[in-house]
């Protein structure tokens, strides 16, 4: 595990080398089935072993503590777009005002998410070169 404070001091961010650090930090030794929500309100349980097996297959993974902690699992094939979704989802669930019904409080975060999803792909457009429409003014 790796501590790595912003210099906003109040959000720390703590990256594992594997998976299996991450969600072991999450979940304990417990809980052999693992109830989540998907980003679109879908429930889901799972056995520990397929949970991680689709969270392998994502190539990244975190859970967030509090309004403070961040914790991330990014695989080596992680995409750029994947990790800043995965940040910004996680972000999305220490933004205020927390939803006490899960559903709806994946579901903020999944919208976080996307919109960073999506700053990003119009972002990566427009700074490659021959893909905006705008004429340079240098
Ligand atoms: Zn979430």
């Amino acid at each position: 595990m790796n501590e790595r404070p912003f210099t906003d001091e109040t959000i720390q961010v703590f990256t594992y080398k594997t998976l299996a650090e991450c969600t072991d930090a999450c979940w304990g030794n417990g809980g052999i089935l693992i109830n989540g929500c998907e980003s679109d309100g879908r429930p889901y349980t799972m056995t520990r072993k397929k949970a991680m097996t689709a969270y392998r297959k994502r190539k990244c993974w975190g859970f967030c503590r509090g309004k403070s902690e961040v914790h991330l699992w990014i695989g080596k094939k992680a995409t750029k777009e994947q990790v800043i979704g995965l940040i910004a989802h996680e972000l999305g669930h220490m933004a205020r005002p927390f939803r006490q019904e899960t559903q709806a409080e994946e579901i903020k975060a999944g919208r976080y998410e996307k919109i960073a999803k999506t700053a990003y792909n119009i972002a990566t457009d427009l700074l490659t070169p021959g893909q905006s429409d705008t004429e340079s003014e240098e």
